[in-house]
């Protein structure tokens, strides 16, 4: 039985080793934290009798390799598919607008969804839906030096449809604004998602928490199969010859007993381990955090799935009968405010938007900080991201930010992994 080892616990780890145990190879996977999922996970606050996400993650009908990975750990019955575009744009002074395509059948839902966003004046919402048009016919390879917002611009998209459309799209499928994130990166998202396939734009929403979705039945798979796991395990340093890897040393030990090695860790913790790993050319991506408020109520006053919010902080807010968690991408300005602060403006937003919502209601808040949610897909980053081959024969890697060509995303991370194990499969 061939041994490989898997450094890192995340989606892109749990992803190799799944597929690696399930064609029989003997896998150790080594995890730095106490806990498995790495960016994807939850908890339970046994003193609020609350169990919360890092961060509500949606998946989406085009996440073919997240889909196959569910399946493949039997967990794919805990996710819900939303197969019409249905979304509500709250503003400040109370009014609803919707993005609807109910009762129309791709592409002519999206089409009508997007002709009846009265946020936008008729002429902008024509332009958008050229620019959708126009994408079927576009190389997003061509678009490498470009932002989306100078993309956009080039488009001759107005000010008031970056605002209230092109930007809300960019930060929740790139968590980065218009200025810094790739127009080439952005192109592929809105093709994968609208134009490449007929149902790539249907939400799929977990209904399980992320760890008991992606983890529990991981680590179970893995076992049964013979592999081990080892949390608490941080990898320091790997030591190498020439071509090879030749052992790796842990805060608990070493191994040298190994085929392969994955690396499923983001860049910066293989630059920690494998200084050597860049040659001359380190690239280090800009990582933006992620803000996200679970509030447990003791009424249930919502009736729809989700909201987005126009001209706020908040981006979006999602229902699960009484607990709601309200998401703020690119969170940079407020990421370092104190939970009061936080709390207030994320009630008074609350009380804005929703005649209903009053903080008294509130049984408990929970805020999640992540610092380094997702990397930026800058026209930089998108050009240097690396391959799964390294320069040693028996490490490969994985791991998000590898170039999938994708974004920082659950579908990346996996499809990284997957990749991993596949290019073992082949040696
Ligand atoms: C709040 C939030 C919301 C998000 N929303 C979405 C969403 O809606 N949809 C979506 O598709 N994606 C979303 N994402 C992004 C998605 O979660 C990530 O892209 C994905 O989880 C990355 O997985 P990964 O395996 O590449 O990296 P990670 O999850 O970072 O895993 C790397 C693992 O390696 C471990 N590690 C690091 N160094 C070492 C070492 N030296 N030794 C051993 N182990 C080590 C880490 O502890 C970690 O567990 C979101 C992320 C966040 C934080």
């Amino acid at each position: 039985m061939k041994k490989v080892i898997v450094i890192g616990g995340g989606l892109s780890g749990l992803a190799s080793a799944v597929l690696l145990a399930k064609n029989n190879y003997k896998v150790t996977l080594l995890e730095a934290s106490p806990k498995l999922g790495g960016r994807t996970y939850s908890r339970y606050d046994p003193q609020k009798n609350f169990t919360y996400d890092n961060g509500q993650h949606l998946l989406l009908s085009c996440y073919d390799h997240t889909l196959d990975y569910l399946n493949l750990i039997g967990t794919s019955h805990k996710t819900s598919i939303i197969k019409t575009i249905f979304i509500t744009f709250l503003n400040r002074t109370g009014e609803s607008f919707y993005l609807s395509g109910e009762s129309y059948k791709y592409p002519f839902d999206l089409l009508n969804a997007i002709l009846k966003f009265k946020v936008l004046s008729l002429s902008e919402r024509l332009s958008v839906s050229g620019l959708l048009i126009r994408l079927k016919f576009t190389n997003p390879d061509n678009l490498s030096n470009l932002t989306v917002k100078a993309w956009l611009t080039q488009l001759r998209q107005s000010e008031n449809s970056i605002k209230y459309l092109w930007n809300i799209l960019v930060v929740a499928t790139l968590n980065a604004s218009p200025e810094h994130a790739a127009a080439s990166s952005f192109a592929k998202v809105l093709k994968e998602i609208f134009i490449n396939r007929t149902d790539g734009y249907h939400f799929i929403v977990p209904n399980a928490g992320l760890s008991e979705l992606f983890v529990d039945d991981a680590l179970e798979y893995i076992q049964n199969h013979e592999g081990n796991i080892k949390t608490s395990e941080r990898v320091e340093k790997l030591f190498y010859s020439d071509k090879n890897i030749l052992k790796v040393n842990t805060n608990k030990g070493s191994y040298e007993n190994f085929d392969y090695i994955i690396s499923a860790v983001p860049i910066h913790a293989l630059y920690k381990v494998l200084p050597e790993f860049s040659g001359k050319n380190k690239v280090n991506p800009e990582y933006k955090p992620i803000l996200s408020i679970h509030i447990k109520l003791n009424t249930e006053r919502f009736n729809q799935q989700y909201y987005a919010f126009l001209d706020s902080p908040v981006q979006w807010v999602f229902v699960h009968e009484n607990k709601i968690s309200i998401v703020i991408s690119d969170a940079e300005n407020l990421i370092d405010y104190s939970k009061d602060v936080l709390e207030k403006l994320i009630f008074d937003e609350m009380e804005i938007h929703f005649s209903f919502f009053s903080r008294s209601d509130v049984e408990e808040t929970v805020i999640i900080k992540e610092k380094r949610a997702t990397f930026v897909p800058s026209p930089e980053f998108e050009m240097a991201r690396s391959g799964i081959k390294s320069a040693f024969d028996n490490l490969i890697l994985a791991g998000d930010w590898t170039n999938t060509g994708l974004p920082s995303t659950i579908e990346s991370a996996v499809k990284s992994g997957f990749d991993a194990a596949k290019q073992i499969l082949r040696q």
